[in-house]
């Protein structure tokens, strides 16, 4: 009878499993060696190694993990960027599960980013960790190519990201229809109403005050954690959920006695308590109920009996030592192996049913509501699906850039190479290394609004190579170097003199390019970043504007846009800055400071020069307004010109400057003004 009642429940069992484990999971066990079946849900998990280059495999060393999490495959230096490929079915909607199970395998905490990336979109995540619980993540996506790529980014020098399971569950026709290929849901909470079984995990979630007595409600609850809080008082009379096998209270400031009702609970198994201020004796049904585990260390008034406890209180101020500790030690060192071995049947026997439960299957028995929601804590971006832009293939920028051999300049977000494509043209190339947010966006940015935006007086971008998932952008080369390398750049006397009429020439270049940004896009771009090292000039000193990661675009119907302040030190717009109203005027602001610069051939802002003198424009104002016809304005000209120049074109750009800098944007000129009275300035040096 037993024995058919036994080959029914396998035969059962395995219908159930059978079932989860369906067609189309990829379930990887990262770092993992071979093939393994879940004999609790039926999946089985692969390595991953046919999935990515690069990693080493780590064991995890801990036997109490799922078998899946006992190894993870780490990317040491000098990775920065390393992806999975995975294949997915084309509109099908997937879940998407990832682990980061390694906190015990460094000293260090982790701190890495990671990725998700389809044909439409790039979500950057920052992967942090508490040491407990370890780090999960799980989404709903659908995309219209097939391949997913899940990348694991470098965020330090210290820690190497490492990445423990991926799985992958196409949903079943009808289920999660709100989810759209440029966006992501992202998993919120996961509530059980009415089921047979709850679990209720508080665990690190800074609570504090006493434990609600509401939870004692919750019937159906077999495991309650609220480790690691700030919670005080005592316990509340929990005794009605008499299915609870584990609780979890370590790590608070709980005190008062452990509850008799505790011993009263039929299925208890596991009572985690310690490092708290319980005090008293536990009571001795407790002890006697061979708990498979049972933690109470760190409670410096909580002893196992009673003349222990009055011992301990009385000789010792509280927290201090007890002198019951050699006495405690045995049961607790007896306990402790007891535990172990516990520990290990119950996870065994017990954990996978729990990671089963926790999974979007749900138990035969629950309604598991799964809240998720639009992924707002990700960033996503989505990537321009058909720039004019070419698209360059990895093996193409090695060949052309001689494996990055030749490094030509330094950004804030990654370097730049020099390079010459097959067809003879010279390119630099710019390869993001340091993956931030900001980074991403600004990339992505500069290869939608230049792959529309064509100028002779725009730096060209030919196109860019996402291949590898490392991003680069390609661009004409500028073999002249920066405007500012020019002026006053360190490698300055690399280049000849610039005098005062290929100043103006280039000045003139530099807004032309602005004045088409304005009338000629649509809709219309403000750069945002107008600065002399990004006005670039190839070998005929014909200069050109670059660097359009911060711009934005205005629709033409309206006069500004409102966001952050960004761009460089001494050339924002100081309206722009106190309002967060960005207008065409904002880069005419910038525009009048380079103005000054080729004026004066130094810095907008130069920390090495006295006070007054520090701050270009703070400089020349109240100068200005004491001369108003600049007849001293030999005193501000750049030395290195040696005279050799028309004064009256240099007043005539000098007083242009002051008006692009004037406070009100309305009384400075528009962009095609610059370029008119440009234009008039070099007539003096006809
Ligand atoms: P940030 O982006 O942080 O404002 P940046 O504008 O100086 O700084 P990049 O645009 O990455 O940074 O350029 C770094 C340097 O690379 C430039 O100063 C320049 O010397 C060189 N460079 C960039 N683009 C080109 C190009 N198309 N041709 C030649 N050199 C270039």
């Amino acid at each position: 009878m037993e024995a058919s009642a036994c080959a029914l429940f396998l035969i059962i069992s395995w219908s159930v499993y059978s079932c989860l484990a369906e067609s189309g999971f990829l379930s990887l066990d990262c770092g993992g060696i071979g093939n393994l079946t879940d004999s609790s849900t039926g999946i089985t998990w692969t390595p991953d190694d046919k999935y990515i280059q690069g990693g080493y495999r780590k064991a995890n060393n801990d036997q109490t993990l799922e078998f899946y999490h006992q190894s993870l495959r780490v990317f040491p230096k000098p990775l920065n960027k390393s992806c999975y490929h995975l294949p997915i079915t084309p509109n099908v909607p997937f879940l998407l599960r990832l682990y980061f199970v390694g906190v015990r395998y460094t000293n260090l905490i982790p701190n890495f980013n990671y990725s998700i990336e389809t044909q439409e979109f790039l979500s950057l995540r920052k992967a942090t960790f508490q040491r407990n619980p370890p780090q999960r993540s799980e989404k709903i996506l659908v995309s219209g190519g097939q391949v997913l790529y899940i990348c694991l980014i470098r965020a330090s020098e210290d820690v190497d990201p490492f990445i423990s399971s991926i799985e992958l569950r196409p949903l079943r026709q009808g289920m999660y229809n709100q989810v759209k290929s440029r966006s992501m849901l992202h998993m919120r909470a996961r509530n059980s109403y009415g089921a047979s079984k709850q679990i209720s995990d508080l665990s690190n979630r800074n609570l504090t005050g006493s434990i609600p007595s509401t939870l004692g409600n919750m019937t159906a609850l077999v495991k309650l954690s609220l480790d690691n809080n700030h919670l005080t008082g005592g316990l509340p009379d929990l005794s009605k959920l008499v299915i609870l096998e584990r609780l979890h209270l370590q790590n608070n400031d709980l005190s008062g006695d452990v509850p008799d009702w505790l011993s009263e609970l039929p299925n208890l198994k596991e009572l985690f308590i310690g490092n708290n201020n319980f005090s008293g004796v536990i009571p001795q049904k407790l002890q006697d109920l061979n708990l498979l585990e049972l933690t109470y260390e760190g409670n410096n008034y909580l002893c196992v009996r009673k003349e222990e406890c009055r011992l301990s209180s009385h000789s010792h101020g509280r927290r201090g030592k007890t002198v019951s500790v050699p006495v405690v030690v045995c049961p607790i060192a007896i306990a402790g192996i007891i535990s172990l071995l516990g520990i290990i049947i119950y996870r065994k026997k017990f954990g996978r049913k729990e990671i089963a439960n926790s999974g979007t299957q749900g138990t035969p028995t629950g309604n598991r509501e799964s809240r998720y929601v639009p992924g707002q804590d990700n960033l996503i971006i989505s990537v321009p699906s058909t720039p004019k832009s070419r698209s360059f293939s990895l093996e193409e920028m090695m060949t052309a850039t001689k494996n990055f051999s030749s490094k030509i300049g330094q950004g804030g977000f990654g370097s730049v190479f020099l390079g010459e494509l097959a067809e003879g043209k010279q390119i630099a190339v710019k390869i993001l290394s340091f993956f931030s947010e900001q980074g991403i966006a600004q990339f992505l940015n500069e290869i939608e609004l230049l792959s529309r935006a064509h100028h002779r007086n725009l730096v060209c971008l030919l196109g860019y190579c996402n291949a590898s998932r490392d991003l680069m952008l390609v661009y004409e080369y500028m073999s002249g170097g920066s405007l500012n390398d020019h002026l006053y750049g360190r490698n300055k006397s690399k280049y000849p003199k610039l005098g005062w009429k290929s100043r103006l020439k280039i000045a003139l270049h530099a807004a032309q390019g602005l004045e088409y940004l304005r009338t000629n896009c649509t809709p219309k771009i403000i750069h945002r970043d107008i600065k002399t090292a990004n006005i670039l000039l190839d070998a005929n000193l014909t200069g050109k504007l670059a660097d359009f990661g911060l711009s934005r675009v205005a629709a033409d119907d309206v006069s500004h846009v409102i966001t952050a302040v960004r761009g460089t030190a001494g050339y924002v717009d100081p309206k722009y800055f106190t309002t967060h109203v960005l207008t065409e005027k904002s880069d005419v602001y910038s525009f009048g400071v380079v103005l000054l610069e080729i004026i004066c051939g130094r810095r907008p802002i130069d920390i090495t020069l006295s006070e007054p003198q520090v701050d270009l424009v703070k400089w020349v104002m109240p100068l200005v307004k004491e001369d108003e016809d600049f007849m001293n304005i030999k005193e501000l000209v750049d030395k290195s010109m040696d005279n050799n120049y028309n004064k009256d074109s240099v007043i005539y750009v000098a007083k242009l400057a002051m008006r692009c800098i004037e406070s009100e944007s309305i009384d400075r000129p528009s962009s095609s003004d610059v370029v008119m009275e440009i234009k008039g300035a070099m007539k003096y040096e006809i």
